[in-house]
């Protein structure tokens, strides 16, 4: 590289240099488009957020019908909603509206399905626990009586958004309060037993002949009653006479000899 080439090459550097210096010094004097959220901001982001966000689901259990469209809609199952009808008063009871705000994937389904939009997202988003579990919000301490469906063209009042589920985030980051146990439920009648079924006249298996063992064969048997053979011990006496022509036979090759 020449000596030209190399000063040049230490130019442009620098200019280069003059480039990324401007851009960062103009931004000393412009407004920052960034907060430091929590503690600096003007005032709190959840009134900072567009009016169609969608921040944790609440309930205004006063106009809550107790028709469970909601829960049915809701594809994950994070709505428990237990109604009972009182047998003497005929009036049907909300005992249980619970929202896992852990498991809710905020599609929104839910409150589209609501007649009387007593289910809403609210504009809360910060709903970090130390135990997921207490995301499990609970909107009904005590069973009361569901709200009656509104009639055609009738408003319905409710309170503005966050009245419901605010408390119950800071009550959640509270140590834990254990809930009322619940009455245990009158066991379910038991269906009639059906009628016994015709008993089949039992078929016994036919006998399998008994396997004989080796002494009980008949060839074992006959050999158990015949007399037992006589030992065949070699003596000198027991020794088979030679035959008659053998003996002939020795007699005169004796008589030759002779
Ligand atoms: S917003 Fe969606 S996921 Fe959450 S409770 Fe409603 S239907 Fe279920
Ligand atoms: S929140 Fe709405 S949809 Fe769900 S049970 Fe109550 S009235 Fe019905």
């Amino acid at each position: 590289m020449g000596l030209a080439k190399y000063i040049g090459a230490i130019g442009r550097s620098i200019m280069t240099l003059g480039d990324g210096l401007a851009v960062t010094m103009s931004y000393l004097f412009r407004k920052p488009m960034t907060i430091q959220y929590p503690d600096r901001t003007a005032e709190p982001v959840v009134k900072m957020l567009p009016e169609r966000s969608r921040g944790i689901l609440e309930v205004d259990i006063e106009i809550c019908t107790g028709c469970s469209m909601c829960a049915k809609q809701c594809p994950i199952d994070c709505l428990h909603i237990l109604v009972e009808k009182d047998a003497e008063t005929k009036q049907r009871n909300l005992v249980e509206f619970a929202i896992d705000a852990g498991k809710c994937m905020y599609c929104g389904l839910c409150v589209e399905a609501c007649p009387t939009s007593a289910i809403r997202h609210s504009h809360e988003f910060e709903g970090g626990m130390s135990d997921v579990n207490r995301l499990m919000l609970h909107f009904v301490d005590e069973p009361r009586p569901v709200a009656k469906p509104p009639k055609k063209g009738e408003e319905v009042k409710t309170k503005p958004k966050g009245t419901f589920v605010r408390p119950m985030l800071a009550n959640a980051l509270e140590p834990a309060v254990p809930r009322k146990p619940r009455p245990p439920k009158p066991p379910a009648p038991k269906p009639a037993p059906k009628p016994a079924a015709e008993a089949k006249p039992e078929t016994k298996p036919e006998p399998k002949p008994e396997k004989k063992t080796l002494a009980e064969t008949p060839k074992a048997k006959a050999a158990e009653d015949s007399p037992p053979s006589p030992a065949k011990t070699e003596t000198p006496e027991s020794k088979p006479d030679k035959p008659a022509e053998a003996v002939k036979a020795d007699d005169g090759k004796a008589t030759e000899d002779k």
